[in-house]
């Protein structure tokens, strides 16, 4: 098939692979974040690593919608459901992560609340006009990817003034995350991140340029094949193996520098800025997620529910935030595997299918390599 076979071709992975092996320097260390959840999925399934020398090492980042989302998010929709009785329309992924007091999404449906699995918002925008007498509310999650199908959403809404749809917003910046990891106050050492690609292909690879300027970091955009991690993964080599620090395109397929300007119009006609908002793994972050405007505040669900504040705790023993700011892997969450698994998640990272625990469950990383 065009456009995927000829980016998992064995041959040329070799010939990357004996690449990255001459061109990676003895003696130093190659430290690539790859941000999103699906380059640490086609890392695992593909077996990348194994197929890299030991001293270039990928980090794995935030870039996991469902893994990012607070659990204080999760009780809010739970409350939702069980205390407004509306229909709260959701993506799969969602049903699963554990919320406080042993709760989640699946046990309250399982107990009598309606919650509808959706895939997409026309599914959630249908459900609303076919149930009039029913508040629906859709949970709004997701990067710069996922944003732009809500605001069209509410835009649909109120051109159809279905005054019994609601949006729960919760979508979250990609910028921010990386200059929260850079600026954390006890930052991870990373050489260089491999950028993310549905992402990319909104903001445009010109959102990243400012990480590289201020903050002396190579930045490749990358493809989600294996040949496209792995070609990254050698330009960032070559990048810092002459000291430079630029951003790189090697998805050139999907990615420009402007992005889509367009659904970059619908966001901005349609969301606003938070003040700060709160991310799994990386606290509070200013001015890294967006609400509804004021002129679509009538399809809000923070506010025609007068949704609280909650702030809530992790699993004990859960490493679900040090993994999400690249500070621990999987392997050393003492849970992963044993009491944590796809079946009995005590963190969203074994639940999302984009999340770091659900790659080394997937593909059997469940002990350290070294
Ligand atoms: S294996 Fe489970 S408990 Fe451990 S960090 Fe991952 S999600 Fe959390």
């Amino acid at each position: 098939m065009k456009y995927i076979d000829e980016f998992r071709d064995q041959a040329l992975a070799k010939q990357l692979a004996t690449a990255i092996e001459q061109e990676a320097e003895d003696g130093r260390t190659y430290r690539l974040m790859e941000f999103c959840g699906g380059h640490t999925h086609a890392i695992f399934r593909y077996g990348v690593q194994d197929l890299l020398p030991a001293n270039v090492e990928f980090i794995h980042g935030p870039g996991c919608p469902v893994c990012v989302l607070p659990i204080g998010r999760i009780d809010n929709a739970i409350e939702l459901v069980e205390q407004h009785d509306v229909i709260l329309c959701t993506y799969a992924d969602l049903l699963r992560v554990p919320a406080s007091q042993r709760k989640s999404l699946l046990k309250a449906k399982a107990a009598g609340c309606d919650i509808r699995m959706v895939y997409s918002t026309q599914d959630a925008l249908k459900i609303a006009r076919d149930n009039p007498e029913r508040e629906v509310v859709f949970f709004a999650i997701g990067f710069e990817t996922t944003t732009p199908p809500t605001a069209v959403a509410i835009l649909q809404a109120q051109t159809e003034q279905l005054d019994n749809f609601t949006t729960f917003c919760n979508h979250v910046l990609t910028p921010s995350a990386m200059q929260a990891i850079l600026d954390a106050p006890e930052p991870v050492a990373i050489d260089g991140f491999l950028g993310p690609s549905h992402v990319s292909t909104i903001i445009g690879s010109q959102a990243y340029e400012v990480f590289a300027q201020n903050y002396l970091k190579p930045i490749v955009i990358a493809g989600f094949e294996p040949l496209d991690v792995m070609q990254s993964a050698l330009m960032l080599i070559r990048q810092l193996n002459t000291n430079r620090h630029t951003v790189e395109n090697e998805y050139t397929r999907a990615v420009t520098r402007e992005g889509n300007t367009k659904a970059q119009g619908l966001m901005a006609q349609v969301f606003c800025l938070r003040d700060e908002f709160e991310w799994r793994g990386l606290g509070l972050i200013p001015k890294s997620a967006l609400k509804l405007k004021n002129e679509y505040a009538e399809f809000d669900a923070e506010l025609r529910f007068q949704l609280p504040e909650i702030k809530a705790s992790d699993v004990k023993g859960c490493e679900c935030p040090a993994i999400l700011r690249g500070a621990k892997r999987p392997i050393d969450c003492k849970l992963l595997g044993t009491v944590c698994t796809p079946e009995n998640p005590m963190g969203s990272c074994m639940v999302s299918s984009e999340g770091a625990c659900a790659a080394y469950w997937s593909y059997g990383r469940l002990r350290s390599q070294s």
